[in-house]
């Protein structure tokens, strides 16, 4: 079940501001998409800083990027958050930020794939690293286009993190399970050591 427009505007807005509370965002960086419809989604819109937005600078568009209503232009990475729509049947709603330590996993080229939080085992499993592409660019949505389908959580190369489930809130929530595990995953780097899950576990975990 879709929410409703009201509904899609009000949660938006919540992710939003609680993306730039918690430092995942800086400066107008990172969108969010949630759909209300088969064919429509409400947005975020470039060049407004995720700290300082309100329901009303929103932007409803349907799966080829057409603005249904608002004022503003949406986001350049709309691109990227319809190609998730289009590729994965089961998303309702994607975010994209750019969390300082998986960020910092993107910039050196790093995957997330060492099983050694039953958490994030269980939540995503291992979160892949999609190729760097020009930002803005159709190239964006066909770099992630590989991974949409089996997994909910990706890196993008040199950029940032991406995720998307079926509910909005939890395409957020996987952003906060993808920025620790990335902490975690450092500080057993900083430790010098790193006892991973059984395979038995890992498919315990994953069932
Ligand atoms: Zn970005």
């Amino acid at each position: 079940m879709f929410p409703t427009d009201e509904e899609a505007k009000k949660t938006i807005t919540a992710i939003c501001h609680r993306m730039y509370e918690k430092n995942y965002v800086v400066s107008n960086d990172g969108n969010v998409s949630l759909k209300v419809g088969e064919t429509a989604l409400w947005t975020t819109p470039t060049n407004v800083c995720k700290g300082d937005i309100s329901e009303e600078m929103l932007v409803k568009v349907d799966l080829e990027g057409n603005i249904l209503s608002g004022r503003l232009k949406p986001s350049s990475e709309l691109k990227m958050h319809l190609r998730v729509y289009r590729d994965n049947r089961k998303a309702g709603a994607a975010v994209h930020a750019h969390p300082p330590i998986a960020t910092a996993f993107a910039c050196a080229g790093l995957e997330l794939a060492e099983p050694i939080l039953a958490e994030a085992i269980l939540k995503m499993g291992k979160v892949p690293l999609a190729p760097y592409a020009s930002l803005g660019t159709a190239k964006v949505a066909e770099a992630v286009a590989p991974f949409l389908a089996d997994h909910n959580a990706l890196l993008l190369a040199n950029h940032g993190v991406l995720t998307w489930s079926e509910d909005a809130w939890q395409s957020y929530y996987l952003l906060e399970s993808v920025e620790q595990y990335a902490k975690i995953l450092l500080y057993t780097h900083l430790l010098g050591k790193r006892v991973p899950l059984s395979e038995e576990e890992i498919k315990f975990l994953r069932k």
